[in-house]
């Protein structure tokens, strides 16, 4: 493909996007294939000779579109969604084609400064106390987008570990510092995400799951308890994770309490609010972030519902020297004249390049502005609160615990096989797609409203058509 080709074909490509976000609403949200599908419609290796723009864009619309789930649809209710937007679909464009990689500043001193400015407005713009951000040179803070919030939480704890051997072998000087592993454990609730459990297994540390209490939230005491009998077994306590948002139900940590604990301990202080973060540009929300400044780190996902497309994950850390010591290797190919006075990202994350993801978090902060973010917050919200009234009014289904922001979590009265009936017969009619969770033992369905292109008129659909779905499982059950 050249310029020309090029010229014409990113055109209609432009309008086959379009039309697609357009019309999403019209197809299947979940799909109708089985596993294999795809293997059986392409051909067992690539072709020798190259084929035409158009025969390839067909079997786009022949054989791959059948295959997705819709995440940019209307009716798309699993999960955390991640609406996306034209202003960051603009921005990942753009970044496709200049494909430049951000690892040091000498490699892409733009791509450097605006990912720091970028961090900086977001970070003010979600209510970050000042020492998490990098405004004055020689500020301590800072924030980086790593990917994912999974990849944030490891980084954390990487970091957590290095700054408690380096502690320990500061004592110990002719003690090997992997000696200390077997000893060092980390802390999360019983409610939080499988991405801390999966930081623990690649960081070789012990993890404790603290039983939550009845908000579903994690408590100082707890977590105090369980910290002063690991240290009489001789235990390392060095890391917490306090989730703001949990993925099955938005349950909040008790955060100051927790902080305090982690202060008195010496333990790093993560805080994962991957969905939840995006709310607290909203003033209302902030309440939740009361206690952040006792975190060392904290991230949350832009890509999951501030609109900017995956991945894209804020982190902000309040000592990016800390950080770094995890993460310095510093070889002479990647050396440049000003180092010590430009960021350099490479040493802030696990992999060497990056992309160049700021563009289109800048582009969404710009083009939407603070008020545009708030106002699709606020909108997903009011959904999530009108689909709660629709399933409270209707005495076969329970909501068990209360919305929080835009999660609902509801069931059938009675026995959890009813609610997984249910949902095995929402997706496979494929008009809403919904995942489950659960919440004391009772299978709860989750519905979140996430994309600004849900309109009150959807709400009421997926209602009704959840009400039809439920009926013939009753039907099922008396015949
Ligand atoms: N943490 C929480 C609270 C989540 O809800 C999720 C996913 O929904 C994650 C972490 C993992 O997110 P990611 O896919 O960005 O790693």
């Amino acid at each position: 493909m050249d310029h020309t080709v090029f010229r014409v074909k990113a055109k209609e490509m432009v309008d086959y996007i379009a039309d697609y976000l357009e019309g999403v609403g019209a197809r299947r949200v979940y799909p109708a294939v089985q596993p294999g599908y795809l293997h059986a419609l392409l051909p067992r290796a690539a072709p020798a000779q190259p084929e035409p723009w158009d025969r390839i864009m067909r079997d786009v619309d022949d054989v791959i579109m059948p295959g997705l789930v819709h995440w940019q649809s209307p009716h798309m209710h699993a999960y955390f969604g991640t609406p996306t937007s034209y202003p960051s679909i603009m921005g990942d464009f753009l970044s496709s084609a200049l494909n430049v990689l951000c690892f040091s500043w000498a490699s892409s001193p733009a791509g450097t400064e605006l990912e720091t400015i970028a961090l900086n407005w977001v970070g003010k713009a979600i209510g970050m106390p000042d020492c998490f951000l990098n405004e004055k040179t020689g500020s301590l803070g800072g924030g980086v987008i790593q990917t994912t919030a999974s990849e944030a939480t490891l980084v954390s704890l990487l970091a957590a570990r290095t700054r408690t051997l380096a502690a320990l072998c500061k004592l110990e000087p002719h003690v090997e510092p992997t000696t200390f592993l077997g000893q060092l454990v980390g802390y999360c609730s019983d409610q939080a995400h499988s991405s801390v459990e999966k930081a623990g297994l690649i960081g070789m540390v012990h993890m404790r799951y603290i039983e939550s209490d009845y908000k579903q939230s994690m408590r100082g005491d707890k977590l105090e308890e369980a910290i002063i009998s690991d240290k009489a077994q001789g235990m390392i306590p060095f890391w917490v994770c306090a989730t703001l948002g949990t993925t099955g139900t938005v349950a909040f940590d008790e955060l100051r309490e927790v902080g305090n604990v982690c202060q008195k301990y010496g333990s790093w202080l993560h805080v994962d609010a991957a969905y939840a973060g995006s709310a607290f540009i909203c003033p209302e929300y902030r309440h939740w972030l009361d206690g952040v400044e006792l975190a060392d780190s904290f991230a949350f996902a832009p890509s999951k519902w501030f609109m900017v497309t995956f991945d894209c994950t804020a982190m902000w850390v309040k000592d990016t020297a800390g950080l770094q010591r995890s993460f310095n290797v510093n070889p002479l190919y990647l050396r440049h004249e000003n180092e010590g006075k430009a960021i350099d990202y490479m040493h802030w994350q696990i992999p060497l390049s990056r992309r160049f993801r700021a563009l289109k978090l800048w582009f969404v902060l710009r083009n939407f502005g603070i008020s545009g973010i708030q106002d699709h917050i606020r909108t997903c919200i009011q959904r999530a609160q009108q689909f709660e009234s629709l399933v409270l009014s209707d005495n076969k289904f329970e909501v068990p615990q209360s919305r929080v922001l835009s999660l609902v979590v509801f069931r059938l009265k009675g026995d959890n096989s009813h609610s997984e009936r249910l949902l095995k017969v929402i997706n496979s009619r494929g008009k809403i797609h919904v995942v489950p969770s659960s919440f004391k033992n009772k299978y709860v369905i989750r519905f979140c409203v996430i994309s600004p292109k849900t309109t009150s008129q959807d709400i009421l659909d997926a209602w009704n058509e959840i009400k039809l779905c439920a009926q013939d499982i009753i039907i099922d059950k008396i015949g």
